[in-house]
């Protein structure tokens, strides 16, 4: 089986979100659901008065999870074959995807039911598992609309967060044709539609696939954490269960484990706890399925955690609280960033996990306001991965003589590295650029640049470069003169305060220079 997995060049984020923000429709369902998880989210984040020490401690975790990677994976994997289960190593998608069908040829399954599973998307498992007829069934209700709309994920938490109910009930109305619900765009009728529609899946599919939240080294303990139950029918009915999980979703203990259940929740949907949170350890006689298997996937991982910065991208845990918060998401949706992780940890781990060449434009999908790494249960410093990625993609560039050359970015960066170097340079810079904005400036603001400057002024205008620097202001000051560009202010000073004021002044501003020498 062959099926071109991953590792393609991205289209240019920039692009992508132009498209997107023609799409006022998106933009209004976004703004809507994102302002709604983060109200959910601050209402009970503030209600844990440890907050910041449970964040702490997550990120602690995890650091230490990282450090001593192998030795967890290695604990979890004799830990699950004790258990009664089996492990397989996958060093890719492709690797991941050809254990899955072997197993599932092996059990004659011509129906799979999954579990929502960022891992298994990023694996594009359902499209591999139908190159050779078999169908994978969704039985997420967001993961399902997608799926019978032929959509693309947009969100981490909430899949169809680009979709309102009018769009959906038109999907459900073409698709489900042996439910016997009228349907409307009435959520409760929509909901109730697709519990009809799925549980006919479920009662004859015969093997399940789920990804992981967590995977417990100490007992081979794997945790799934989901809203709407189908993920414990998934884990529950059928007779076999192959759970994927990537390496980073070890934890040493239980006692870890505690410590992220009340995280995720809160950061995540806004609940103090998950509705469902399934947990099992290999496989008990007469109960649940009879045969487990747990797919270890790296896929880009390890070339992650080499890098001792992109790295805590790794500690994750995939609430989206980040998304939620970001004014570039709220605008652009999840399609502009081409990857089943958009957002600001997409900006940091889709280029990570690719290789920075392949997407090379999403460490600049970010204002870098830090808003992200403000909410992240796990203190992920987002916009400091992202300037590190910024910096790798522009040392890249420069190694690249010829591209370096007609760089206009970089040849810019450079002509303000020379002027910055030396204070008369600046200076004299600021004299020249005071005349040169002279066929651009009205009214102090400059609104229409040209050539590599005309995206600062696209979409706003940039203040102009006033008459008077401060160091100028200063100099004339220090001469004892009235600042020049604002005399109405300077003949008012001078009228309001006598002789003998001005020079203590002065003699203020001496001493406050002989201090800084
Ligand atoms: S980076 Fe942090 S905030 Fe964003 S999804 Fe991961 S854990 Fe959540």
């Amino acid at each position: 089986m062959s099926l071109e997995i991953g590792r393609k060049r991205l289209p240019m984020f920039q692009q992508q979100a132009k498209i997107a923000l023609q799409n006022p429709q998106l933009r209004r369902n976004l703004g809507k659901a994102t302002q709604t998880i983060r109200a959910k989210r601050a209402l009970v984040v503030g209600e844990v008065p440890d907050w910041e020490e449970l964040r702490e401690a997550g990120r602690a975790i995890k650091e230490r999870t990282l450090r001593h990677l192998d030795t967890y994976l290695l604990q979890l994997e004799a830990s699950v074959q004790r258990a009664g289960g089996h492990v397989h190593w996958a060093r890719d998608a492709q690797e991941a995807n050809d254990i899955i069908i072997a197993l599932a040829k092996q059990h004659k399954a011509r129906e799979i039911v999954k579990a929502k599973s960022l891992t298994t998307d990023e694996m594009h498992v359902n499209e591999a598992l139908e190159q050779v007829g078999i169908k994978a069934y969704e039985t997420d209700l967001a993961e399902l609309i997608l799926q019978l709309s032929g959509d693309e994920p947009s969100h981490i938490l909430v899949p169809a967060i680009h979709k309102n109910r009018s769009e959906i009930y038109a999907t459900f109305q073409r698709t489900m044709h042996d439910v016997d619900i009228e349907l409307s765009d009435d959520p409760k009728v929509l909901t109730a539609a697709a519990r009809q529609y799925l549980r006919k899946i479920f009662l004859r599919a015969p093997f399940a696939i789920t990804g992981a939240n967590f995977a417990v080294a100490e007992t081979g303990t794997i945790g799934v954490v989901e809203s709407e139950g189908n993920g414990r029918m998934c884990v529950t009915l059928p007779q076999v269960l192959v759970s994927v999980m990537g390496i980073e979703k070890v934890l040493p203990t239980w006692q870890d484990l505690a410590v992220f259940l009340q995280l995720l929740p809160r950061s995540s949907t806004g609940e103090r706890m998950n509705p469902y949170t399934s947990l099992w350890t290999g496989v008990k006689e007469g109960d649940g399925p009879q045969e487990f298997h747990l797919v270890i996937l790296d896929n880009g991982r390890t070339q992650v955690l080499a890098d001792q910065i992109g790295r805590q991208a790794l500690n994750c845990i995939r609430c989206s609280a980040c998304l939620n918060i970001c004014p570039v998401y709220e605008r652009t949706g999840g399609h502009a960033y081409s990857s089943v992780y958009p957002g600001p940890i997409g900006a940091i781990l889709t280029p990570q996990l690719l290789g920075i060449e392949q997407a090379e434009s999403l460490p600049f999908a970010s204002t870098l306001c830090g808003a992200c790494y403000e909410v992240c249960p796990v203190k992920i410093n987002i916009p400091e991965v992202l300037l590190h990625l910024r910096g790798e993609i522009v040392r890249e560039r420069q190694q690249h003589a010829l591209k370096s050359t007609f760089d206009g970015e970089n040849l810019t960066m450079q002509a303000m590295a020379y002027m910055f170097a030396k204070p008369a340079r600046y200076e004299r810079a600021q004299q020249l650029a005071r005349i040169g904005q002279l066929p651009f400036e009205h009214q102090g603001k400059l609104n229409h640049l040209p050539g590599l400057f005309a995206g600062w002024t696209s979409a706003r205008d940039m203040p102009g470069i006033p008459k008077q620097t401060f160091r100028e202001w200063w100099r004339e000051r220090e001469r004892g003169r009235p600042p020049k560009h604002d005399p109405d202010a300077a003949q008012t000073q001078l009228q309001a305060q006598p002789q003998v004021q001005e020079q203590e002044l002065q003699q203020g501003y001496k001493q406050v220079q002989e201090g800084r020498q």
